[in-house]
């Protein structure tokens, strides 16, 4: 579904990807881990055309992505992304924030666009929360409006960059259990996570990242239980 292809990407003289493969087939749910600045966001951002790659390609349901604009729109159509901050806008309750994506980004027309608020909020958990604002809502609460804005474009895939990392510890699970959904249903799932014990249970395949590559990649079986490198050895604290 996404084949990322020997792709480098540097911010000046910082190469931070070099060369990075990873081939992504429907319905995978793939953790992605590594150190702080090891390139992990920034392959995310390049995926769904946030970034320009400098070489390599990234190929999104058999479309080349090439390096201009226009293909980064597609892109970024074809592609969710949610943050670790919730980019809500405050004065929007949670259904202004669905609706609003998609008549912005997607022309879709209000009345179409609402019913798919109402059913993508009912999706996450929070049907009854419509029109509440933002400040109305805890923090895990936020994060599933912005699942929610994420899916009611329709997206072919969802990459989670670090999603539950600004959340307090009791606000952590409900947004995991919606991921967790997510991948039950068959959604094609990228998420850059610290929860290893979720990447354990529900991720196909786990990647580590070091120094700008793929360092070592498997299924999460072999890679916690039995990591070849001891660089990932030491991420995982077993020296
Ligand atoms: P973290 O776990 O801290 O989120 P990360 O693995 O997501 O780290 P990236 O954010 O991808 O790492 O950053 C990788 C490197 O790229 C870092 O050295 C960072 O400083 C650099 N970098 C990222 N974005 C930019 C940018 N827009 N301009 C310049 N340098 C950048
Ligand atoms: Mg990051």
């Amino acid at each position: 579904l996404i084949e990322i292809t020997e792709v480098r990407k540097s911010f000046g003289a910082n190469e931070v990807l070099k060369g990075i493969n990873i081939d992504v087939d429907p319905g995978e749910v793939i953790a992605i881990i590594g150190k702080s600045g090891s390139g992990k966001s920034t392959l995310l951002r390049c995926i769904n055309g946030l970034e320009l790659i400098d070489n390599g390609s990234i190929s999104v349901a058999g479309a080349g992505l090439l390096p201009d604009e226009l293909h980064l729109k597609a892109l970024r159509l074809k592609v969710g992304m949610i943050f670790q901050q919730f980019n809500l806008f405050p004065h929007l309750t949670a259904g202004g924030n669905v609706v609003l994506s998609q008549m912005v980004v997607r022309k879709t027309p209000k009345a179409e666009a609402e019913a798919m608020a109402r059913k993508m909020l009912e999706r996450v958990g929070l049907g009854h929360k419509y029109d509440a604002f933002p400040d109305e809502l805890s923090g895990g609460q936020q994060q599933r409006v912005a699942i929610a804005r994420a899916l009611a474009m329709q997206p072919i895939a969802l990459l989670c960059d670090e999603i539950t990392s600004a959340l307090d510890p009791e606000l952590v699970a409900e947004v995991l259990g919606v991921v967790r959904e997510l991948a039950s249903e068959g959604m094609t799932l990228l998420m850059v996570t610290h929860e290893m014990k979720f990447a354990r249970d529900v991720c196909s395949r786990v990647v580590f990242m070091h120094q700008g590559r793929v360092h070592e990649i498997g299924k999460p079986e072999e890679v916690f239980a039995d990591p070849k490198t001891p660089e990932l050895k030491q991420f995982l604290g077993m020296h």
